[in-house]
């Protein structure tokens, strides 16, 4: 009778556990969805809100001091291009968090100097 009761009390400890766990993951993953869908608001960060630079040459130095909107640190720069989106000629700096790994593009206009 006694391990009966060890029995049903083990197997009531690990469901209470693993419903924890799937609860917490459940939490965790609802808030890295919010912090991304908010890192998509920021600048730069979608084809609508572009960074404006005057030279292509400048982009990948301010693609380089562009802080994670994850979490703040530095992003490595992984691939440079450009594409036409919605009839305007971009460039795109795709970009990975040296800290959280986090991928993201940062889309770039170039504006002419105005003569
Ligand atoms: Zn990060």
């Amino acid at each position: 009778m006694a391990l009966l009761i060890c029995i049903v009390i083990v197997v009531g400890v690990m469901a209470f556990m693993l419903k924890r766990d799937a609860e917490r993951r459940a939490a965790l993953a609802a808030e890295m969805a919010r912090i991304e869908a908010d890192a998509r608001t920021q600048p730069g960060c979608a084809p609508d809100r572009p960074f404006e630079v005057e030279a292509s040459s400048v982009i990948e130095v301010h693609a380089r001091g562009v802080p994670c909107p994850i979490c703040g640190e530095s992003l490595r720069l992984d691939q440079h291009t450009a594409e036409t989106i919605r009839g305007e000629r971009m460039r795109l700096v795709l970009v990975t968090c040296a800290a959280c790994a986090s991928s993201r593009t940062l889309y770039y206009r170039i504006q002419a100097k105005p003569s």
